[in-house]
């Protein structure tokens, strides 16, 4: 059995039927990846790049940046790396951008929206992401965070065309973007849902309070129904949706994500076995039948026992 396990955590994940889904891991840095083992992964599916930015008063320079991206290239070998370019807000103070204090930091400034009153900043991390991706054998994507239009959507894959970076992905993040997830894939590769983000705008929970953890859930109907959106638009343009919030680290959860048509889970390298193994325990209609009663839940709570009825009825 042993021997089976060790075999199984070095395949590609799948449902017990072989339906494929990618596993990718969530990183910060160059350090992240030294301690995890990439046998089996299909890459980094979110790297979030503030940490090279935060605690700083004047923005990292050009050469700096590529040193610290070739880095993470390098050590991924021949997979996929999915770089998120910066975000920063009023929640995560950047002093060299110089913004606003605001009221309100998480409906204000904050990702993709900070290009607009610095859009250099922006230029000069994708121009050096482009430069460090020239010497890597890694396919190297980007993605925006916090975007709410198909012309945001628009606007950031033509700037990151313009560094050679094709294909530009875009976070669903804001319930507008999950709404309009056909037309943001008319201009954009590939959509990761943010899940953190995606759930505290859309049951307008705050997501750094603890006040109210049942609201504040990835397990909500109203969350899985803007997932399948993203889903159905990625089918119909044959584009990949991905989950990298903390949603897709949940064993119970990832089945139901899959379910409903999520093609990548990405999450923190701990979390990877757990859910490499909930998925392999699963057919993918299984999958789909769990995913069909969580939609018809009538909170989180219930949505979570309802699943676990319908995983007691199988077994
Ligand atoms: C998210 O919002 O789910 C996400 C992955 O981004 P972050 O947690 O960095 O805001
Ligand atoms: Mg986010």
């Amino acid at each position: 059995l042993k021997a089976r396990l060790a075999n199984a955590s070095r395949q590609p994940g799948s449902t017990a039927d072989g339906h494929r889904v990618d596993l990718m891991v969530n990183i910060g840095s160059a350090a992240d990846l030294a301690s995890a083992d990439l046998t089996g992964v299909a890459g980094v599916g979110l790297f979030r790049t503030e940490f090279l930015f935060l605690e700083r008063r004047t923005e990292p320079g050009f050469d700096e940046q590529v040193s610290a991206y070739r880095e993470v290239f390098d050590a991924v070998g021949d997979r996929t790396v999915i770089v998120r370019t910066l975000d920063a807000g009023a929640d995560k103070p950047l002093p060299f951008l110089g913004l606003a204090d605001e009221p309100n930091p998480a409906l204000g400034v904050r990702g993709f929206r900070t290009a607009r009153w610095r859009p250099e900043v922006l230029d000069t991390q994708l121009r050096a992401i482009a430069a460090a991706a020239t010497s890597t054998r890694a396919t190297v994507r980007v993605m925006a965070p916090m975007i709410s239009t198909a012309t945001e959507a628009a606007d950031f894959a033509e700037r990151a065309g313009r560094h050679g970076l094709a294909n530009a992905g875009v976070m669903v993040e804001v319930p507008a973007a999950a709404l309009r997830a056909s037309a943001l894939l008319q201009v954009a590769g590939f959509l990761s849902i943010g899940t953190n983000d995606l759930s505290q705008y859309t049951l307008a929970v705050d997501r750094q309070s603890g006040d109210l953890p049942d609201l504040l859930d990835p397990w909500q109907p109203a969350l899985l129904e803007l997932i399948a959106m993203c889903t159905r638009a990625g089918r119909e343009a044959g584009k990949s949706v991905s989950v990298c919030g903390e949603a897709a680290a949940d064993p119970l959860l990832a089945p139901i994500l899959v379910g409903l048509g999520v093609t990548r889970l990405s999450m923190s390298a701990r979390s990877l076995p757990a859910v490499r193994e909930a998925l392999s325990s699963h057919d993918l209609a299984d999958c789909e039948r769990m995913a069909e009663r969580a939609l018809a839940a009538a909170d989180a709570a219930q949505a979570r026992a309802a699943v676990a009825r319908a995983a007691v009825a199988r077994g």
